[in-house]
């Protein structure tokens, strides 16, 4: 992409000359992009009338005229800087390199966009053997003058002439180890003199030359050194990492400010603070700062900082000065600020400001608040909180108050906390899951052979791996937590530990992950539940006055159902049946449905099932009460409702063998001789059919028992298929045994009669699934009509009912036209679709080679988590403009399982997709994001992406 540049240029003796340099108080303020965002953030606090030290920056395009030019500086570039320092000279009475007062500055880089660890800062430059004599007059403090003159030289040597730090580290260690004391201020003055002799040593060994004893000399190489490390391996690494291309921040502006010192006494202080709790959000200004110390004192942790609010009792002036400060920050950038302050002898300057980093609780209540103090308007403050905020609130997290401190970090790849007992093997997680006792799957890394590992575990941890390894890609997907790449962890799977330092972890050691933040804790953590807060609530309300998408949900049971209408969803768009089928008490008749040999033994089945499933939907119908409730006829393949052939076979087996026994013993069968056999240590079932048989001393029950078992096996071979999720499923089902389908829509409507009845205005609407023609819907659409005629013959009354179909295979995409003459909505599945359109399923994909698509880059994302547009979004562009050429005002959502992704929910804005559905967790996460798509508007290039 060629990007176009505004070159500034000003006109000096008749001649266009580029501007390079603006003062803090010229730079335009909002031009990130030239000034880099330190230096727009100083620019405009000075011109906005905050305590700005004086200062210039230098222009990122002045660091980018330096790369192209071969790592030479732009001519006129060094005169530039030396009017701005002469400004900075009659501004603070000081001169720069003066013997006597000398003018101290740090350079610092500031790119348009954050780049933490990039380049460091140089303070304290213009220090020289001179100078350090006129600080240490000018603030009769010769200790302080040495120490920043000791601290100069070690930044300067390392950041400008690229030395290594370690040395400078080790000679200091040996003069804290020789004058035994502990912390570097604690070394006296000549200690400072001396080891300010030592670093210049090392500089000449290693350079070959002097330390620039020139402050402009100085200044240049600084300068030198901050563009260059734009081109460092560091930062070049770290844009790749974070996709920050040339288009967001291009080249690093520099910054040069006058050094002001909080060390000067107990009338100066540093600190760092934010104008909001960030973690809580509360209205209140907060961080910390240190008396008599230097900015990064704060940082390194030497000392331990205060809580601001006990500036107020030391410095209530100065106190009182920040409060103003925060005010005027908060009112100019309408954002939580984190700014960074320096108080010199009783007067206040403020150094840096930038949009603080705030926890997903903060965001939500300061876009709130800030609505409230009219610092932000609804549609901002919706725009302002990212839906992954929600999403983070949306999960079991650990409780802000618990004070636990982690013993790894890794990356944040799966979101929630899980505690559990660490166990290092997939097999033994996948036992102790059976025992339901809760597991943190803990390894190296994981394999697809580890997927029973992660289904059994609570959370998965490993020390290998980024965010598109195999572990997080399958956690993700299972909606577990997971902490990956926590390199500090050495585990030993084999013989079943972990090490971090000297901490030992062991088998069933109880330990919590937190994948949100990416920590690792021993033991127990406090957790907090997922729940709308009351300001959650208002934010999601302004949401939905701005959204123009619906939000229904995903649920199977009437709980489901209420937790999701707690979270704001408009409607069910899928309620799947199947599940409803698996209880306990209802898998005998359903199996009793499957296997009857004749008509009659079917429909006696079905009729047990009949005021099940009505009771089923009265529940959701009662919750739902006036909102739309799409229900999906049966949809898996039969046998999954079948035992396994397995487990039949070993009971028949077992069976066998007790006839066996029971024939070798000649008397009655006793209990005594069959535990000889060992017989108990079968399966459960087989235990008391074994009681049974010796109980009625009767080998005829054994004979039935063995031949009903082996008449199960061919039943359920005549089920078995050769490709189910391809095979005799969906409306398949409910073309050849219509009596399944008849049972389940009789069920909804006359639950809809009788709801209705309770004064509620119930909207059914029946959805068929694997749909690929119009016959099949015209096939089960007379049923409805003809059971919804009965209905209304034996009670008089009808209720109004939808009838619509899933789009989940591509031929139904194709026939779109044709399936909306009977169809009145449409509902794309899109986890089928994907699987139909790739023609890959999800749980191989995601075991075997995803990861590695991510990782190498063939696959961008995983299409089922994140809505593949460019295929399956083509075949639904197609599919809505064909179907709405036939019925204009059908309606159609989206229940896959992309459907509450904040990507794929803006392109379904986009589409003109009228609904999407998730699950009732997912809820509050895609009304936000519906809002963000209109918010953006209609940018999404819908094709050509
Ligand atoms: C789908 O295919 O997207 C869908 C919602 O159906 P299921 O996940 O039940 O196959
Ligand atoms: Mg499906």
């Amino acid at each position: 992409m060629f990007i176009t540049y505004k070159i500034h240029r000003f006109r000096k003796g008749g001649i266009n000359m580029t501007k390079f340099v603006y003062l803090f108080t010229e730079g335009d303020g909002t031009n990130k992009r030239l000034l880099g965002g330190k230096g727009a953030g100083l620019c405009d606090m000075t011109q906005i009338g905050l305590p700005v030290p004086p200062g210039f920056v230098i222009t990122t395009e002045a660091c980018l005229e330096y790369s192209k030019n071969g790592n030479k500086l732009p001519e006129g570039l060094l005169d530039e800087v030396k009017e701005n320092i002469k400004v900075c000279e009659e501004l603070t009475g000081k001169r720069f390199g003066d013997v006597e007062n000398p003018l101290l500055v740090s350079v610092r880089s500031g790119a348009a966009v954050s780049m933490p660890g990039m380049m460091d800062t140089i303070l304290n430059l213009g220090l020289n053997d001179a100078t350090v004599q006129g600080l240490a007059d000018a603030t009769g403090d010769e200790r302080f003058a040495y120490d920043a003159y000791r601290r100069f030289i070690a930044l300067f040597c390392n950041i400008a002439l690229g030395l290594d730090e370690k040395e400078f580290y080790d000679i200091l260690d040996d003069y804290k180890k020789k004058k035994g004391v502990q912390y570097d201020h604690e070394l006296d003055v000549e200690s400072l003199k001396s080891l300010v002799k030592d670093y210049k040593e090392i500089c000449r060994r290693e350079t070959k030359a002097d330390f620039p004893s020139d402050v402009f000399k100085q200044l240049e190489l600084a300068i030198k050194a901050v563009f260059e490390s734009w081109n460092g391996r560091r930062a070049i690494d770290y844009r790749r990492e974070f996709n920050i291309t040339e288009d967001i921040a291009n080249g690093t502006a520099v910054n040069i400010c006058t050094m002001v010192f909080g060390n000067m006494g107990n009338t100066s202080a540093t600190g760092v603070l934010f104008t909001r709790d960030p973690s809580t959000g509360e209205n209140v200004l907060y961080g910390e700062y240190l008396l008599n110390a230097q900015g990064e004192d704060v940082v390194a942790g030497v000392r331990t900082p205060k809580p601001i609010i006990e500036l107020k009792k030391e410095m209530p002036a100065m106190y009182d000065e920040l409060l103003k400060v925060r005010k005027i920050l908060e009112e100019r950038y309408s954002e939580v600020q984190d700014f960074e302050f320096t108080i010199e002898k009783g007067k206040l300057y403020i150094l840096q400001t930038r949009n603080g980093k705030l926890g997903p609780n903060a965001w939500v209540r300061t876009s709130v608040d800030m609505v409230k103090e009219g610092l932000l308007t609804k549609e901002e403050a919706v725009h302002r909180v990212k839906p992954d905020v929600i999403e983070q609130l949306m999960h079991r997290r650990i409780d802000p108050n618990d004070t636990s401190t982690p013993v790894a970090k890794g990356i944040a790849a799966s979101p929630g906390a899980a505690t559990g007992r660490a166990i290092f093997d997939a097999d033994e997680a996948d036992k102790r899951g059976k025992l339901a006792q809760k597991v943190i799957l803990v390894r190296t890394e994981t394999k697809p052979e580890d997927i029973h590992g992660f289904f059994a575990a609570q959370g998965i941890l490993t020390s290998r791996g980024g965010k598109t390894s195999h572990a997080a890609v399958v956690a993700r997907a299972m909606g577990k937590p997971c902490v990956c790449g926590a390199e500090e962890i050495l585990i030993d799977e084999e013989a079943g530990f972990a090490r971090i330092g000297d901490v030992t972890i062991r088998q069933d050691d109880i330990i919590t992950i937190d994948g949100s933040g990416g920590n690792v804790f021993l033991g127990e953590v406090d957790m907090i539940e997922p729940d709308i807060s009351d300001e959650l609530f208002t934010l999601l309300n302004w949401a939905d006055e701005i959204r123009k998408l619906g939000v229904r949900t995903n649920i199977d049971t009437p709980e489901d159902a209420a937790l999701a209408v707690k979270f704001g969803c408009e409607g069910v768009g899928l309620c799947r049946t199947e599940r409803m089928f698996n209880l306990p008490e209802r898998l005998p008749v359903i199996q009793q449905m499957i296997m009857a040999e004749t008509e009659d033994e079917r429909k006696s089945a079905i009729n047990k099932l009949l005021p099940m499933q009505r009771e089923d939907f009265i529940a959701i119908f009662r919750v739902m009460r006036d909102l739309p409730v799409t229900i999906r006829l049966l949809d898996p393949p039969l046998h999954e409702f079948l035992p396994r052939t397995e487990d039949i076979e070993r009971e028949l087996q077992m069976l066998l063998e007790l006839k066996a026994v029971l024939n070798k013993l000649e008397a009655a069968p006793n209990l005594t001789k069959v535990l000889d056999y060992r017989l108990f240590e079968y399966l459960p079932q087989i235990q008391e059919i074994i009681c049974d048989v010796i109980k009625l001393e009767d080998k005829e029950l054994l004979d039935m028992l063995i031949s009903s078992k082996e008449h199960a096996l061919e039943k359920i071979a005549a089920f078995s298929e050769v490709n189910p999720m391809l095979g005799h499923r969906g409306v398949r089902i409910g073309i050849t045994y219509p009596e399944i389908y008849e049972m389940q829509i009789r069920a909804i409507l006359e639950a809809a009669v009788e709801v209705a009845k309770e004064g509620l205005e119930v909207s059914p609407e029946i959805m068929v699934p694997q749909v690929c023609t119009a016959q099949e819907l015209k096939w089960v659409h007379d049923i409805v009509e003809r059971v919804a005629s009965e209905i209304e013959g034996a009670r008089g009354v009808r209720v109004a009912y939808k009838f619509g179909t899933m789009i989940e295979v591509v031929r139904a995409c194709m026939r779109a036209g044709r399936l909306a003459e009977v169809a009145s909505f449409f509902s794309f599945g899109t986890n089928d679709l994907t699987q139909a359109t790739f023609s890959f399923s999800r749980e191989d994909a995601e075991s075997k080679f995803l990861p590695l698509y991510n990782e190498r880059g063939i696959l961008q994302d995983n299409p089922f988590e994140i809505l593949d547009v460019r295929g399956v979004g083509r075949l639904m562009l197609v599919t809505i403009e064909w179907a709405r050429k036939t019925r204009p005002d059908i309606k159609i959502g989206v229940c896959g399982e992309q459907a509450g992704e904040p990507r794929s929910i803006k392109f379904c804005n986009s589409a003109g997709i009228d609904y999407v559905s998730c699950s009732p967790y997912r809820v509050p996460i895609a009304r936000l994001a519906a809002a963000h798509a209109e918010i953006e508007g209609d940018k999404f290039d819908l094709l050509y992406r």
